[in-house]
């Protein structure tokens, strides 16, 4: 079987010497860290990815998912190390400590991550959606979407996802027929058929925030006239309980 646990000497001659990461540590930014602790997290990144990320490789495949009742059905030897995942609070551990962050550089966080992924990239995609559709809140949200979402995002608590692609609309997503139609308490109701999307639907985490892709009725064809909305699987109340399920099927 190839290695897919990257050499240790590999990782530290990138971060070391050839990028000279203990550098980063001059910045006001990182000034309380230092090269001891990046070593210590990256060691912690490799122990984790090979004693509990590394076995879900083969039992994944061999497992593989299943769909029963309307759910995407994650094989039960994810369950545990994903909540382990969570609990190290990896998923966004270069973001701010405001927003759930370790406040890490992006460098180091790609030096472990480097081991999450070759343990299994199935496992790791989850991370992944969490912090891309908790980065997009966090950079364009409103203060009401930031407070209802993103600590729980980027905490992994509730799923996150990407949701472009379309039947006839994938290199080019300007084609997507996906439509948006205004509400009059300000919500839109969204109508179109989606495919492809990785972690779109599982029960890993008890939601999924969706960034969705779509065209508000009367706004212009190709890429300029797309709008991305929050679509949670199930709803969130105003104090941030879950409530009914949302029409996603
Ligand atoms: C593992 C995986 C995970 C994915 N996850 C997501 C996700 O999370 N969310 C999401 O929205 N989508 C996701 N996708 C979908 C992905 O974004 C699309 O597959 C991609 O955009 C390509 O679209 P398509 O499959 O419709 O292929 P097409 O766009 O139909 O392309 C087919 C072929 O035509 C070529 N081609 C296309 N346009 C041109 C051109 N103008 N000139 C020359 N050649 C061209 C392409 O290179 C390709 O070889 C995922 C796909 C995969 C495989």
């Amino acid at each position: 079987m190839a290695q897919s646990i990257a050499d240790r000497r590999d990782v530290d001659f990138v971060l070391y010497e050839q990028l000279e990461a203990e550098n980063l540590v001059k910045l006001d930014r990182y000034k309380e860290l230092n090269k001891k602790m990046f070593d210590m997290v990256v060691t912690e990144a490799r122990n984790f990815a090979i004693k509990e990320i590394l076995p879900l490789n083969e039992e994944g495949d061999k497992i593989g998912l299943t769909f029963e009742n309307n759910q995407v059905i994650v094989p039960e030897c994810f369950h545990r190390p994903f909540k382990l995942f969570r609990e190290g609070e990896w998923i966004a551990m270069n973001e701010d400590p405001e927003v759930g962050g370790q406040g890490f550089p992006h460098l180091i966080t790609q030096a472990c991550m480097e081991y999450i992924m070759g343990a299994d990239f199935s496992f790791s995609a989850f991370g992944m959606v969490c912090h891309g559709a908790a980065k997009m809140i966090e950079l364009f949200g409103t203060e009401k979407q930031k407070a209802l979402f993103l600590k729980k995002v980027y905490s992994g608590e509730w799923g996150g996802s990407m949701v472009l692609t379309e039947p006839e609309a994938g290199s080019d997503v300007g084609a997507l027929t996906t439509s948006a139609v205004k509400n009059s308490d300000g919500t839109y109701s969204i109508s179109g058929n989606k495919i492809f999307i990785t972690c779109g639907e599982h029960n890993m985490q008890d939601n999924i925030i969706h960034p969705v892709l779509a065209r508000i009725e009367g706004a212009p064809a190709g890429t300029k006239g797309i709008s991305i909305f929050i679509v949670p699987k199930i709803w969130v109340n105003a104090d941030g309980s879950l409530g009914e399920p949302n029409d996603i099927v």
